[in-house]
């Protein structure tokens, strides 16, 4: 074989030491088919043999040590649980050694009065350390070759194990395949300048030390490499496809700033924008002068004020000639954003309607005829916008509240609305995705964060409270609805549990009734369950402030605005994610109150759950939250994170890799930049890996 870079893609069964049988199970069970597939077998741990403990020093159960002494005895038990037994010496202790299978063998193997290297997991039982199944060798031998200090540990199956391929046994084949490796059929992925600028070892390097490192620098340099790799690929990936994407969709191009809006800027803007209100305002006005279509993801906690943004962005469409929808996925929502908008316009000579279902007959003919016409400056509503009936004159920005109703299908319905070119796309949303998640998941749209809240928030005081609090809980309730305040109690309800839930939430209820009964107090009650209609008029009950308190399911997570709520209580808190505890809390400190957000636990609560309760007391910090959020659950719990390709790294993780995610991001773009079809030969590598995923670029293409 002369041609070096296919040594690699090798089938797997002429390795040595693999075969037919072993071949099959390689594949069947690790998805192993070539050479290449085993060296990206990355082992999940090391175990460090670097150092030598002393007995004396033992005593914590459970440890991992190795020891270095001599073997003093050796004998076989012939009990009910037939064992061999042995004790070790290093000089400030003695040790038991047992094993319970094997033992025949290892007897042979074992020669007493030798001095030996120990490997194991201790046992301590009243004050006896010992180790079952040590691993061990003679010491001479073991250090005169030179040992790997840190040994790989691989992830094996238990069919392997029994035809010997467990961790050892897989060890010993990938040893065995570096012997035969020479650098040459390893074929660079990265282009070279990157590798000297950024000093990263070669691949082969990089392939060697992860699978023998003789220390734990080696083993850095070969991780950074590998994360490195896969993270600037997926980078390249995504924003390959989003360059080609951008020449297809030409926009509009926004470059007027007119009357409307100077006019709400300057005299009936009530306050003065944030920096972060401002930062984000320009790169949206980057995105609307450039001559492509916009779609960019607006991210900003609850109550950082998106709003408002939004609504200047529907005045800079409205001085260029073009009109505006603005979506939201419930009709409460979008009536109380058609409500704030009207009211934040209401000087100004706007036409502004909204449309949902229940909008009918005459009043939507009308709505629907303005919009055709072109009366019609801005629509707010619900999907019912995007009913192909509903035609625009010139719809040149379409703006949607809490994308995570939205599906992709619905954006580009969006997008047909507009023409020649469709509407530039702002997608909102309160939901904090941690920055490095969000520039892979929605790599094909820009992301604006708006990192401040507006001045003069308090606070919202968030306790951890249990079942033996309740009578605390319940005074502190009756002296907030005293000071005139409104309380949210929420339940969950998830479908595998449903009827349970369901009747916790009834049980919940019925006991707020007997503490705060009618007709002095009010309770509204809105779940799942209940009819659209019935949900509504709850809901409004709540909102007109006819109901103290509202008990609810989690349907209320979404963007309700009740000034005047302070409390948010949240029943079996436990059972919430961390973002969906977050949104909760923001259904309070609305309003010019102090606010409290209570979550009730039980007793015993799961480590991750206590992490949960302590960081939701701990900050109110959105992106905070979402990072902890990240590490706890790791990025396949979070929408959307199934088809990015995400799931497929080996190496990197986007909780815990942040840093080399931007890196990565920032070397691409500045690559693409320079040479967008990546023709210069020094991205030869990178031409190449594109050729190969080229089925890839099609992925998500919206429409
Ligand atoms: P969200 O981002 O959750 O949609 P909103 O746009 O509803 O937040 O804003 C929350 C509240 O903050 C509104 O009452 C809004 O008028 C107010 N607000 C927005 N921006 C500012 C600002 N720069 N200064 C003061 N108040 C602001
Ligand atoms: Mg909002």
């Amino acid at each position: 074989m002369t041609d070096h870079k296919s040594w690699l893609s090798q089938d797997i069964e002429y390795l040595k030491g693999v075969g037919p049988a072993r071949g099959q199970l390689l594949r069947e069970e690790l998805g192993i088919h070539k050479f290449v597939d085993l060296v990206e077998h990355y082992p999940f741990r090391y175990i460090d043999k670097s150092q030598i403990q002393k007995v004396v020093n033992l005593g914590q159960d459970g440890q991992k040590v190795q020891l270095k002494g001599k073997l003093i005895d050796l004998y076989e038990i012939k009990a009910k649980k037939k064992r061999l037994e042995g004790f070790l010496n290093d000089g400030t202790g003695t040790i038991k050694l047992v094993w319970f299978q094997k033992i025949k063998w290892i007897k042979n193997a074992l020669e007493p009065g030798h001095e030996y290297l120990v490997y194991g997991r201790t046992n301590v039982f009243r004050d006896q350390v010992s180790i079952v199944h040590p691993e061990m060798e003679h010491a001479a031998k073991a250090l005169k070759k030179e040992r790997a200090a840190l040994d790989p540990v691989y992830h094996t199956t238990e069919k392997l194990t029994s035809k010997g391929l467990d961790a050892k046994g897989l060890r010993k084949l990938i040893q065995n395949l570096f012997t035969k490796l020479s650098p040459a059929y390893v074929e660079e992925t990265l282009p070279d300048y990157l590798v000297e600028k950024l000093k990263l070892p070669t691949r082969y390097q990089a392939m060697r030390w992860i699978h023998l490192p003789s220390d734990e620098k080696e083993l850095a340099r070969a991780r950074l490499r590998l994360k490195f790799e896969e993270l600037f690929f997926l980078q390249l990936k995504i924003l390959f496809r989003r360059q080609n994407q951008r020449k297809v969709s030409e926009g509009y191009i926004f470059d007027t700033v007119g009357d409307h809006f100077l006019t709400f800027y300057k005299k009936h803007l009530p306050f003065e924008l944030t920096g972060a209100q401002k930062k984000v305002l320009k790169e949206i006005r980057a995105d609307l002068g450039s001559g492509h279509q916009m779609n960019r993801l607006l991210q900003g906690d609850v109550g950082s004020g998106k709003t408002v943004v939004s609504i200047m962005c529907m005045l800079l469409a409205m001085d260029n000639g073009f009109q505006s929808c603005l979506l939201a996925p419930t009709e409460v929502l979008a009536k109380q954003h058609y409500e704030s908008v009207r009211s934040m316009l209401k000087e100004m000579d706007i036409n502004i309607q909204f449309l949902s279902g229940s909008i009918k007959g005459k009043k939507r003919k009308e709505i629907l005829e303005g919009l055709g016409a072109g009366g019609v400056d801005i629509i707010i509503g619900t999907h019912a916008i995007l009913e192909p009936k509903v035609k625009f004159k010139n719809l040149g920005l379409a703006i949607t509240d809490e994308q995570h109703r939205f599906g992709v299908k619905q954006r580009a319905t969006l997008w047909k609305k507009g023409s020649p070119h469709p509407p530039h796309v702002l997608v909102m949303t309160a939901t904090p995705i941690p920055r490095t998640l969000a520039m892979t998941l929605y790599g094909d749209l820009n992301v604006s964060v708006i990192d401040e809240m507006p001045p003069g928030r308090k606070n919202i005081v968030t306790l951890h409270r249990r079942e033996k609090h309740r009578m605390q809980l319940i005074e502190f309730m009756r002296k907030q609805i005293a000071q005139g305040r409104q309380i949210f109690v929420v339940y969950p309800l998830i479908e595998e549990s449903a009827s349970l839930d369901l009747q916790n939430l009834m049980d919940g209820y019925e006991q707020l009734l007997n503490v705060f009964p009618p007709p002095k107090y009010k309770i509204a009650v809105v779940h799942g369950r209940m009819s659209s209609e019935d949900k509504d008029k709850e809901m409004n009950r709540f909102v007109n402030k006819v109901a103290h308190i509202m008990v609810a399911t989690t349907v209320i997570e979404v963007g309700v605005d009740v000034p005047n709520a302070s409390v948010m209580i949240i029943e079996n808190a436990e059972r919430f994610g961390l973002s969906q505890l977050h949104q909760l809390r923001g259904r309070v400190g609305r309003g010019a109150n102090q606010s409290y957000c209570i979550l009730m636990t039980g007793l015993k609560l799961t480590k991750e759950a206590r992490k949960r309760m302590a960081t939701m007391c701990e900050t109110t910090d959105g992106f905070k939250i979402a990072e902890v959020d990240l590490e706890l659950r790791g990025p396949g719990d979070i929408e959307g994170t199934q088809q990015s390709g995400i799931m497929d790294l080996k190496m990197a993780n986007l909780a815990l890799d942040g840093k080399i995610v931007e890196t990565a991001r920032n070397i691409v773009l500045k690559v693409l930049d320079t040479d967008p079809e990546l023709t210069r030969k020094e991205h030869l590598p990178l031409y190449r890996f594109m050729a190969r995923h080229n089925k890839d670029v099609e992925w998500g293409k919206i429409g």
